[in-house]
């Protein structure tokens, strides 16, 4: 029982203190806007001034590389009338790929796509006479250079692979296209969040910002030019540029590290970063589990006299088992007895052994949820509209966009991070702000701005 209200005390994330978390993103939005050096919030230029608006037309491909699938898509768009016709495919990235060179993880890439290509049937029409088109979803930070550039700031979510940091992700695309002898040309190159943001617009035009809650973590949200003092080229006509906050690297002492959450740091591909995305994205809440579950074999013998040696291993509990056992609601919770089973080779948990376990990732899961939450708050925020206007105008609606595997099947963790952004606005700015799923918004949201920078326009 000690033990137990240890760990809840450490995985607390009391409301004062998400106010605080809150408080210090925008601090930390504004230093990157600034581009201070020391800035952990790299709030990147997206070079998107411009939004959907529902008129584009035409064939465009899409291709998305997350962190542990890859997609390719093909829309045809029909403008306001008759909006989008979309296929798509969905391969998993073979883990070999995610730690091998840039060359064999590109040509696995375009291999897909020429494969997919060939599927074209007579719904899409490319006009006579043009290349295909092509817009990059890549979700991992990239310094663009323009809409269809940029070059890779650092790999995360697993992905280490050298000689690609610096490198301009587009070329290295369009080098394997052409060795795989595919005709397409990439015009425009967007991170995940970025595409979230322009299918939402496309499907919703109140919003404001999208987030990614998958393998990582990420958002991004339309800002003032003149809010971002780092910007110096010429001034948008739509006085907007989408800003990609990468905001998994968000990093503060307002956030309530715990020694799991060090340990995990320590012994990760990147330790030092991506603090607030190893507390809440897909990727890393089973790992945190596993620890606590780990700590409590040893100093409460949690599963007997012996600690499984299973539970040793790195990354054995992955998010969806621990969302599986979570949502166990068996009166002797025997689904998660079973995957106990599966995953650590413990054959008879106790019953006491489950309720500890299943209390484990409810408490995981509310403490990524809540601080996903404050994020999430803090833009709501920072966009000044986390109120109710006193000047008798009409309340603005406004819609946070939010797409990744961990929101979308995670319903305990997706139903937390609505109740708390709603905890945190109050009941007066809740009733205007909507938090809703836009499922694989980025993969449309890439082609509507492949289109909206077609070298044909
Ligand atoms: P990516 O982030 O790689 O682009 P997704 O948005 O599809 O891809 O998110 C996949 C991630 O979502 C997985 O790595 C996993 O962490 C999480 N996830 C998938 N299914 C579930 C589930 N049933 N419960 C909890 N998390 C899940
Ligand atoms: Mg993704």
């Amino acid at each position: 029982a000690d033990v137990i209200e240890e760990l809840e005390q450490t995985l607390a994330t009391p409301t004062p203190l998400l106010r605080g978390i809150a408080d210090a993103m925008v601090e930390e939005m504004e230093r990157g806007l600034r581009a201070d050096p020391h800035a952990p919030l790299k709030m990147l230029i997206s070079y998107v001034d411009n939004l959907p608006t529902g008129d584009e037309h035409g064939l465009f491909y899409a291709l998305d590389l997350g962190g542990t699938n890859f997609r390719v898509l093909r829309v045809q768009l029909g403008g306001k009338e008759k909006r989008a016709v979309q296929q798509y495919e969905e391969v998993p990235i073979p883990p070999h790929l995610m730690v091998g060179t840039s060359t064999e993880l590109f040509d696995f890439i375009a291999a897909e796509l020429e494969r997919f290509v060939e599927t074209e049937g007579d719904d899409f029409h490319l006009p006579e006479g043009r290349h295909r088109e092509l817009g990059f979803t890549f979700s991992f930070p990239v310094h663009q250079t323009s809409i269809s550039s940029g070059t890779l700031v650092k790999w995360t979510k697993g992905f280490c692979i050298n000689g690609t940091v610096g490198e301009d992700v587009v070329a290295e695309l369009s080098s394997a296209m052409e060795r795989q002898g595919l005709d397409m040309k990439v015009t425009a190159l967007v991170n995940d969040t970025v595409g979230t943001l322009a299918g939402g617009i496309y499907a919703d035009n109140d919003v404001v910002a999208a987030v990614i809650l998958g393998t990582g973590t990420n958002a991004a949200y339309v800002e003032h030019v003149d809010a971002i003092p780092k910007w110096k080229g010429p001034l948008p006509r739509s006085g907007n540029m989408v800003i990609n906050m990468e905001w998994g690297n968000f990093k503060s002492d307002k956030l309530p590290r715990s020694d799991y959450d060090i340990a995990l740091d320590f012994e990760s591909l990147n330790p030092g970063e991506q603090m607030y995305e190893k507390m809440i994205s897909g990727m890393y809440l089973g790992e945190v589990v596993r620890r606590i579950l780990l700590r409590l074999a040893h100093d409460a013998s949690l599963f007997g006299d012996v600690v499984p040696s299973k539970l040793e291993k790195l990354f054995v509990l992955r998010t969806p088992d621990m969302s599986a056992m979570h949502h166990d609601t068996s009166h002797d919770l025997k689904h998660l007895g079973a995957k106990l089973k599966d995953i650590l080779g413990v054959a008879d948990t106790s019953l006491e052994a489950r309720y500890i376990t299943l209390h484990v990732c409810d408490k995981v899961a509310e403490r990524g949820a809540r601080l996903a939450a404050a994020g999430i708050y803090g833009i709501v925020k920072k966009l000044g509209r986390d109120r109710a206007p006193t000047d008798g105008s009409p309340k603005q609606r406004t819609v946070v966009a939010i797409d990744g595997g961990l929101y979308e099947h995670y319903k305990k963790f997706s139903s937390r991070v609505e109740a708390t952004v709603a905890e945190l606005l109050g009941e007066a700015a809740a009733s205007s702000v909507v938090v809703k799923m836009a499922n694989d918004g980025s993969g449309i949201g890439a082609a509507l701005l492949a289109a909206s920078h077609s070298q044909y326009n």
